[in-house]
């Protein structure tokens, strides 16, 4: 027998980080980014205004209000071909450029539109909108000097770091690396990963009604989405429990494949567990691990392919997903910490204990209050306790439950 952190180690000790790769920017979301990412312009590249309004220069507006003779406008992608004198402005819109000359921006709001000098009183003093038509502006309120301007390279100037190699790459950060001019990445590849899933009594969902003593297959919908929420390519596989047919699949996905996660097959049955028959001759081992759920485990290797061969339980195969595979997916895909870390909480309420030697990996959830509870579904058979949890508890053996409020460890569940 051997405790799940050992084996944690074990797995860590023979998983390589896959090789950097060129990606168009549009397929790098959920990638780790291998070099970082470098602006190849000023941002912004040039002075803008940062609000609709009117560039004007700030000593013609010390007393107020003001009337400024309006002399061009520069909105977005059409800088004004003009220059604000005294006693002058342009109409100015946001992410326009700066106009020459002016050296502040007065927001739309602060200003009324006036056809001439003289004209102040017979506004309407609830016109604000800026007016194309006006040759003249009122400008009733004056902000500071400089307001309202992003001055260029504010944000970053060409050859800033804008995100780090080793981040894991969201929505946001392309936005970023598209803003400074990036159109490929270069981003650690991403896992070939099978999901296999074996047994004679199951049946896909959708594929017809249950026949006697079947089951609908669950595994492979769990376990390929896990390993997609991870950014992994993934391909699903059955076999039924032929240990022939089994070998020559397992070895056909090692082929193309990193990773083989399959399950079932690898408990104490003796005679029925296929997945022993199947690899004989392999470097693949056997394991107890000190848990439950999910202590009987394969590892190895098929080929240049890494096996996790995990139990056929729909609890525990997500349970060994969350201890091992994602660890080892993570170090693949260059992600570190490899070992995501653990969260520490209270209990919410009395949780079961195991005497023994297995360690319970609980699944749990957190209350409005704050402290941890249980899911409940205790049987490793029944997905409902796990598909509601947030965390499994990590609670070690002992005679006794742990008392509601006692110090929790915690494995964060599917992300
Ligand atoms: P095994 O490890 O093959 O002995 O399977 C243990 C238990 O998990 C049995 O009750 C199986 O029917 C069930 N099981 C195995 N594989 C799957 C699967 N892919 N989807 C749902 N249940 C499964
Ligand atoms: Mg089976």
């Amino acid at each position: 027998m051997i405790q799940f952190d050992q084996f944690q180690q074990q797995v860590l000790a023979v998983v390589q980080t896959n090789p950097p790769q060129n990606l168009v920017l549009g397929d790098c979301v959920g990638a780790v980014l291998a070099e970082p990412i470098l602006a190849t312009v000023d941002l912004p590249p040039f002075d803008n205004s940062a609000m609709d309004g009117y560039a004007i220069r700030a000593a013609d507006v010390m007393n107020l209000p003001v009337t400024l003779r309006v002399v061009g406008v520069s909105s977005a992608g059409h800088p004004a071909d003009c220059t604000v004198g005294t006693a002058e402005a342009a109409r100015i819109l946001t992410g326009a450029v700066m106009v020459q000359g002016a050296d502040t921006v007065v927001r739309v709001e602060d200003t009324e539109p006036a056809a001439s000098p003289q004209s102040l009183d017979a506004q309407s003093p609830d016109t604000q909108s800026p007016d194309a038509q006006s040759e003249f502006v009122v400008i009733t309120a004056a902000p500071s000097p400089g307001a309202n301007i992003r001055r260029a390279g504010e944000a970053a100037r060409t050859g800033d770091e804008l995100v780090a190699a080793g981040t894991l790459l969201n929505p946001g950060h392309l936005g970023l690396a598209a803003s400074a001019g990036c159109s490929e990445l270069m981003v650690i590849e991403r896992p070939r990963v099978a999901v296999l899933s074996t047994g004679d009594e199951l049946l896909p969902p959708g594929a017809g009604q249950l026949g006697p003593g079947q089951i609908f297959e669950s595994n492979s919908t769990v376990l390929a989405a896990l390993a997609r929420s991870m950014g992994c390519e993934v391909t699903t596989h059955h076999c039924m429990d032929d240990a022939a047919s089994l070998r020559t699949l397992l070895m056909e996905l090692a082929g193309s494949h990193q990773l083989i996660l399959s399950s079932g097959g690898v408990s104490m049955g003796g005679e029925y567990d296929s997945m022993r028959q199947a690899v004989a001759g392999f470097d693949v081992e056997f394991l107890k691990i000190a848990i439950r759920p999910a202590k009987p485990m394969a590892f190895g290797r098929i080929e240049e392919s890494i096996l996790f061969g995990l139990p056929g339980n729909p609890v525990s195969s997500v349970v060994a997903f969350e201890l091992f595979v994602r660890p080892a997916i993570r170090q693949i895909s260059g992600l570190a910490p490899a070992l995501p870390p653990m969260l520490h909480g209270v209990a919410g309420e009395q949780l079961p204990r195991l005497a023994g030697e297995f360690t319970y990996m609980l699944s749990t959830r957190q209350d409005s209050h704050g402290g941890w509870v249980s899911t409940g579904g205790f049987g490793s058979h029944v997905l409902g306790g796990i598909a509601h949890a947030q965390a499994l508890a990590v609670i070690p053996p002992g005679p006794e439950p742990v008392a509601k409020g006692s110090d929790l460890r915690l494995i964060p569940l599917w992300s």
